[in-house]
């Protein structure tokens, strides 16, 4: 049995029985990343550190100790996400040697529930784009095809999971970054609630939108992990302490009287013919098994993608000042006075993409136009988000693609910055909202690259995404066996 190739939830029943052990499956795990080191999918592996703690939770149920519920499995974290005593690049030259000196919130909850971490995932520079081409350490491969993308800004943490280096990953997603590149690479990538999950520890981009979550290869996956991270936290004052639902109640369930919206914003032009056709057919098989359709409209749909990339630039530009060569970061060598260590540093440390980042978010913000764009931005924000609101009043969960095309070729969007952002047309209006959204496998396109399915949900309400999403994956699983 190929042990690597089972589902998180499958391992763990494994590891349970002591049918194989930890420190066994992190072996397999090593062996497995260094035959796929070609997809460039990690930037760190901490070999001594997974060993020593795999061997701790072996021993712990050797005595028949209480394990948490994730004792000895793999997991990956996105390079943007603080583990003490590793490096936290962010895919940046100014951050090549940065040593985590505590470790994040979401991954202690991990490391509490018995998780063994095995590496640090490469992504985009600052979590700043959609292909994983702007990555200091190298383009990521998406393991479906190596000539494609793998999706970004988490490419790293989705090439991993789909190419079974680890059972999960936790990316980041602040306009998209965990839900398309989950969707190139054929895998479920979850988006929680803005607040579910506490980012203390993790480095931000515009922190009105950040959220961490899960890439499992399945919806019960992505629900365990979720029951593992989400929750407030004292040193994230934007963290939550709504009620954390049991989310595995929701797997398995149908879809009975299920209302589900389908806005017409999300099925235009743009939209690739399979990547419809297979959104369609999922839509038909939630429909015989007894779910209603709801027509929605979200007019503020178009001016979302601007809104974002208005308020995130903006938030980047303040939260990336930090990075000065004094304060963090790599630090100019030659210099004349402060001013010009600044300058050098920066010019020298940061990638092109987040150079032009800073410099929308620092235009936006400047005197003269920071009414007629950060703040009608913000306005508009507003409206994207009632419009949400009103939709929820109608429909339980609305589903729409993830994307509007499947993974695209390397270097194919890397010198049209537009064509890129645009890459990010449906999942961006969700980060402006709030909501949490899920992208799952619908199908592939003829040339055999996945085709991913996004769900939406009200805040808080991720348990009708895993209902939803469990009850989708099991009717596609059943038509492969006809
Ligand atoms: N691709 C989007 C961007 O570049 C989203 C990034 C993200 O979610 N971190 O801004």
């Amino acid at each position: 049995m190929d042990y690597l190739k089972l589902n998180l939830w499958e391992i763990k029943e494994k590891l349970e029985s002591k049918e194989i052990t930890s420190e066994e499956l992190v072996k397999l795990c090593f062996q497995r990343i260094k035959e796929t080191k070609e997809l460039n999918a990690l930037i760190s592996t901490c070999e001594e550190m997974a060993l020593k703690q795999a061997k701790l939770i072996d021993e712990k149920r050797s005595k028949n100790e209480k394990v948490g519920i994730l004792a000895g499995i793999p997991i990956i974290i996105k390079d943007n996400i603080n583990i003490e005593g590793t490096k936290t690049t962010c895919a940046s030259k100014f951050l090549e040697n940065y040593q985590s000196i505590y470790t994040a919130t979401c991954v202690q909850k991990l490391i509490d529930a018995g998780a063994v971490i095995v590496g640090k995932a490469n992504m985009d520079e600052f979590a700043m784009g959609s292909s994983n081409e702007t990555s200091y350490f190298g383009v990521v491969h998406n393991p479906v095809d190596t000539d494609y993308v793998p999706g970004g800004s988490s490419g790293g943490s989705a090439s991993a999971v789909a190419s079974y280096q680890g059972f999960s990953a936790l990316g980041t997603d602040t306009g998209g970054s965990i839900r398309e590149p989950a969707s190139f690479c054929g895998v479920v990538g979850l988006k929680p609630t803005y607040g579910r999950v506490s980012r203390y520890g993790v480095v931000a981009f515009a922190s009105s939108l950040d959220q961490v979550g899960p890439i499992t290869r399945s919806v019960k996956d992505s629900a365990i992990m979720l029951q593992v991270l989400a929750g407030r936290d004292e040193n994230d004052m934007t963290s939550s302490n709504t009620e954390i639902p049991n989310y595995l109640k929701a797997i398995d369930f149908d879809v009975k009287n299920l209302k589900i919206g389908i806005a017409k914003q999300f099925f235009n032009d743009q939209l690739n013919s399979e990547v419809k056709e297979k959104i369609s057919h999922t839509i038909d098989i939630l429909v015989k098994n007894g779910a209603q359709t709801v027509d929605l409209d979200l007019p503020s749909f178009a001016p979302a993608l601007s809104v974002y990339y208005i308020i995130s630039s903006a938030e980047a530009a303040s939260n990336l000042a930090r990075f000065d060569g004094v304060k963090y970061g790599r630090r100019a060598e030659k210099f004349s006075d402060i001013v010009d260590l600044y300058f050098k540093s920066r010019t020298q440390g940061f990638g092109k993409e987040v150079k032009r980042r800073i410099m929308l978010g620092n235009y936006v913000l400047s005197s003269g136009y920071f009414d007629a764009y950060y703040n009608k931005a913000k306005k508009v924000q507003k409206v994207i988000k009632k419009e949400f609101d009103d939709a929820f009043k109608k429909c339980d969960i609305l589903i729409c693609p993830t994307t509007a095309n499947p993974a695209f070729k390397i270097g194919e969007k890397s010198n049209d910055h537009l064509a890129m952002y645009l890459t990010d047309i449906f999942t961006v209006p969700i980060n402006i909202a709030g909501l949490p959204a899920m992208s799952m496998p619908c199908g592939k396109n003829k040339d055999g690259l996945p085709i991913g399915l996004q769900l939406v949900a009200p805040m808080f309400n991720e348990s009708v995404i895993f209902k939803t999403g469990s009850f989708i994956e099991k009717a596609l699983e059943g038509e492969k066996d006809v």
